[in-house]
């Protein structure tokens, strides 16, 4: 398998010679941009498999690339991390809301970033290989690493696939917004709990079809976190009440 291919915008250029180091020893193909035109340019030509993508660049800001990346089909699935050197919650929140799939506050540890690129990138082929599990009318499918809600294929970002799988793998059970960011950010990364229910409000949003809404699958757990329950979207006969807590089955 190839080296995932990961692509830096960033304008100052000790930080980039910083990343290209610190991407190359941890086996990554790096390439380099360093504003916003040049950016998209090579996302366009070069496809890479993961952008860190900085706030404050010459000729606009990292935001609006977000948003651009994440309007079109053929970037909207691409995994974004955005560095900041904005330390208010707000800033961060801004960014996920937009479609980032994590953020990095400067100075940040290469050793982190690469925690969490390697976190993103567990979505891409080799990993979760041919694993197919269904619950109801949702279906998850590790080939084609798509989401199937009855016929229709829903649109979410790395994060919020490995999230589902994640919950997908151990329903009916409640989980703290700490063990939710251990078990699927990993548990060398430091992100504030509050990206969780960021990232949880948008896994909700994309379990919805034109015909089904599978949106509260994710039940709130007062005074712990969540829980993924399929009692609410399930008709009990198509539930796995003998085996108890398998609601999720193999196939
Ligand atoms: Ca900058």
């Amino acid at each position: 398998m190839k080296d995932p291919l990961i692509l830096v915008i960033e304008d100052e250029e000790s930080i980039r010679g910083m990343l290209r180091m610190a991407l190359e020893i941890a086996g990554f193909e790096c390439i380099e941009a360093d504003n916003i035109q040049s950016g998209h340019t090579m996302i366009a030509n070069k496809r890479p498999d993961l952008v860190l993508l900085d706030w404050m660049l010459p000729g606009g800001n990292g935001i609006e690339l977000l948003r651009r990346l994440k309007r079109e089909d053929s970037t909207k699935e691409l995994p974004v991390i955005m560095l900041t050197a904005k330390t208010t919650e707000d800033n961060m929140v801004q960014g996920l809301e937009v479609g980032a799939d994590d953020y990095v506050t400067k100075p940040f540890a290469p050793r982190e970033l690469i925690a969490r690129i390697k976190a993103l990138l567990r979505r891409s082929p080799g990993v979760l290989q041919d694993e197919r599990m269904q619950v109801g009318k949702l279906i998850l499918d590790g080939e084609s690493k798509r989401i199937f809600l009855g016929q229709e294929i829903l649109e979410m970002g790395p994060t919020e696939f490995n999230l589902l799988h994640f919950f997908i793998s151990h329903p009916e059970r409640a989980f703290t917004r700490g063990q939710l960011l251990d078990r699927v950010w990993g548990a060398n990364v430091y992100v504030e709990e509050r990206t969780v229910d960021v990232h949880i409000r948008r896994l909700r949003m994309a379990l919805q079809s034109a015909s089904l809404d599978y949106s509260s699958i994710i039940e709130t757990v007062r005074g712990t976190g969540y829980r993924f329950s399929s009692r609410s979207v399930v008709p009990a006969a198509e539930r796995f009440e003998a085996s108890g807590m398998h609601s999720a089955h193999w196939q």
